[in-house]
């Protein structure tokens, strides 16, 4: 696949790809529409992510962790920051970045986590001129630590939800709720209200219109 490198202006935040394959409304809602709110799910997975903020690096043996590493791809259009950055020394002496990503609760049905973690993995490639071959996700409910392979067909996958999210935000349009199982544990869906709003509405006009009517 080629890619057309983006500017600097165009960069959208990496977590907006996480946020896309769970849903494309919660996407520009929170992308577009800048709405964000918090429930117990994101609570929990803040207070991991301040966790993994807490340090910024330490070395165990043939092992370097670094927290809280900025990132940047020019080529998916992508900025933000990995949680974690493994970096193991090889045999030659080098050390190989091994992206790492904290999550509450279990391993998705979905590929949204993995999505998110290949996007860290090619904006390390681009910045450090490297080839990373895995990462992992690491679940706060199982407490364990799953390993992602940066095959093609992810990378394939990756490249085309970032497409789908700058196509997305440029056009500004937030796309209709669909009611589905997911919106249960969404922490937007007492805004998106998705029972009763089944057509394309914006949560920002929809609370300015309220503000106005007080
Ligand atoms: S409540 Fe449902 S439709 Fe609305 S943003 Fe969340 S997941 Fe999407």
């Amino acid at each position: 696949m080629t890619y057309r490198p983006y500017s600097e202006d165009e960069l959208i935040m990496l977590s907006a790809l996480q946020h896309y394959v769970y849903c494309p409304r919660q996407c520009a809602l929170i992308h577009i529409e800048q709405v964000w709110s918090e429930n117990i799910f994101t609570a929990e997975g803040r207070i991991m992510h301040d966790k993994a903020d807490s340090n910024k690096f330490e070395s165990r043996g043939n092992v370097r962790i670094d927290y809280s590493v900025p990132l940047r791809s020019l080529k998916l259009g992508l900025v933000g920051k990995a949680d974690v950055v493994e970096f193991h020394r090889t045999d030659n002496g080098l050390w190989l970045p091994f992206p790492v990503e904290y999550k509450r609760g279990k391993p998705k049905r979905d590929n949204c986590d993995r999505v998110q973690l290949c996007a860290q993995a090619v904006c390390l490639e681009e910045m450090l001129n490297v080839s990373i071959p895995g990462g992992a996700l690491f679940y706060g409910q199982t407490r364990r630590r799953e390993d992602v392979v940066f095959d093609e067909s992810l990378r394939t996958e990756t490249a085309e939800i970032a497409r789908k999210v700058h196509e997305l935000i440029s056009s500004g349009v937030t796309p209709k709720a669909e009611y589905a199982g997911k919106c249960d544990k969404c922490s937007l869906v007492e805004l998106c209200m998705p029972k009763t709003c089944g057509k394309a509405r914006s949560v920002r006009r929809y609370l300015m219109s309220m503000a106005e009517a007080e």
